[in-house]
């Protein structure tokens, strides 16, 4: 062995490796480790943890979107490779998808395609990590965020999430993480882990502090339109005339296909900022030496946005408040579970645990590692997005495995009070 080390010798990387123990896949990898797979007959696994739904069939995209792909596969003529930002159609198509909703339109121009929402948070992670850097994340978050700054050596600073005020954005911590090296703060919204839609009047203030504090906007809206209460979904280029805002979405989560890997950032810039600091064409060179999602599927990109019936959305936002309403509801019948906002968007809701009510259990692994051994059932714990002792649960998956799952978390519950 030591021989063939010599001779072979695999030296690492340079910089850090990612830490894949530290993404939500990570997590869940341990997660499941723990399962009794001896029993796996009788308890099938039950998901309640990851991020998904396009397995089931209440999720699964329209025929419209599929046939999109189907029609620029057979069509023959997007076979070749594609430009470093996208197809010209694609980045038209989400052009006028975004501007729907903006008060300054953006143009094809502003639109980098990217293999998915995931692709976008790497390439501007890298573009901002000069050295001595930093950026605000929330708290609690999505650690991929984390695990690319740790790679590209941008330092992060955590601001808080607050539970007891709908998980709104804490402004003063805000303000009192940020110095003259921050560069930009991330939002996610609607919101995941916590499943937050923020209003207008909160982003009106988040956009006015960045400004204040001369920091980029980076809005992940990867859950675009899943807003499924009266809170409407307020995309924060709304806002760009007071701050510079990069805004990163994907066709993964309104489509309900995560798999095609097709995604954006949209520059929305009306005063030039992006483009004068050349951030913008910093952003293409990176993309220059990094992979493109599949020309056809960019190809469908502009029949799947114009073509797809409101019909599939207003079905997808019905099912997810159902789901979430009566997640909500089970998990008051829960004693050492508190959710102390009723989910009003995405995938999720964080739950927060009782220990004083729990015995055996040391922690919110400890608690995900022993319910998926004794009743297969997969949740993600708060500590994989940056709140140790909560639990992020998925409502997104069919009904009855949902009142299914909880049900057996209200007996695991019961049986470790
Ligand atoms: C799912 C998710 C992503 C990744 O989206 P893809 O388009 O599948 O890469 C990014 N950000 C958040 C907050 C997500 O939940």
């Amino acid at each position: 062995m030591d021989n063939r080390r010599e001779k072979w010798g695999y030296k690492g990387i340079a910089g850090v490796i990612p830490n894949f123990d530290k993404t939500v896949r990570g997590y869940l990898n341990l997660i499941t480790s723990h399962m009794d797979h001896s029993q796996i007959d009788q308890k099938p696994m039950i998901p309640l943890g990851h991020g998904d739904p396009s397995m089931f069939s209440c999720f699964r995209t329209s025929t419209v979107v599929e046939d999109a792909v189907v029609g620029s596969l057979r069509s023959g003529m997007f076979n070749g490779y594609a430009n470093t930002s996208g197809i010209p159609s694609a980045k038209r198509a989400v052009a006028d998808f975004l501007s729907r909703d903006l008060p300054n339109p953006l143009s094809p121009d502003d639109i980098y395609i990217t293999s998915g929402c995931n692709h976008a948070i790497k390439i501007l992670v890298s573009v901002l990590s000069c050295p001595g850097a930093n950026i605000l994340l929330p708290a609690p978050g999505y650690p991929y965020y984390e695990v690319n700054c740790e790679s590209t050596g941008i330092e992060v600073r955590h601001y808080n999430l607050q539970p007891e005020k709908g998980w709104e954005v804490d402004l003063a911590s805000v303000e009192a993480q940020s110095d003259e090296n921050t560069v930009a703060i991330v939002l996610i919204n609607p919101g995941n882990p916590c499943g937050t839609v923020f209003s207008y009047d909160h982003l009106l203030k988040i956009a006015k502090i960045a400004n204040k504090l001369g920091i980029f906007v980076i809005s992940d809206e990867v859950y675009h339109g899943l807003a499924f209460r009266s809170k409407p979904f307020v995309p924060m280029g709304v806002f760009a005339s007071i701050v510079p805002v990069l805004t990163l979405g994907s066709i993964s989560k309104r489509w309900l296909v995560p798999g095609w890997r097709l995604g954006w950032i949209a520059v929305n810039d009306p005063n030039r900022v992006i483009r004068e600091t050349k951030m913008s064409d910093t952003i293409l060179k990176y993309m220059s030496t990094s992979p493109q999602p599949a020309t056809f599927i960019q190809a469908a990109v502009s029949d799947i946005i114009e073509k797809t019936e409101e019909d599939f959305f207003y079905k997808t936002i019905l099912t997810l408040r159902e789901s979430a309403d009566i997640c909500y509801a089970l998990i008051q019948e829960i004693d050492c579970i508190i959710c102390p906002h009723n989910p009003e968007g995405s995938m999720f809701a964080m739950v927060k645990l009782d220990f004083s009510r729990l015995a055996d259990i040391s922690d919110d692994v400890d608690f995900c590692c022993k319910l998926a051994k004794e009743e297969s059932v997969v949740i993600l714990p708060g500590t994989a997005v940056g709140l140790s002792n909560w639990l992020r649960i998925t409502f997104a998956i069919d009904l009855p495995s949902l009142e299914d799952g909880l049900v057996k978390l209200r007996n695991f519950c019961n049986r470790h009070k």
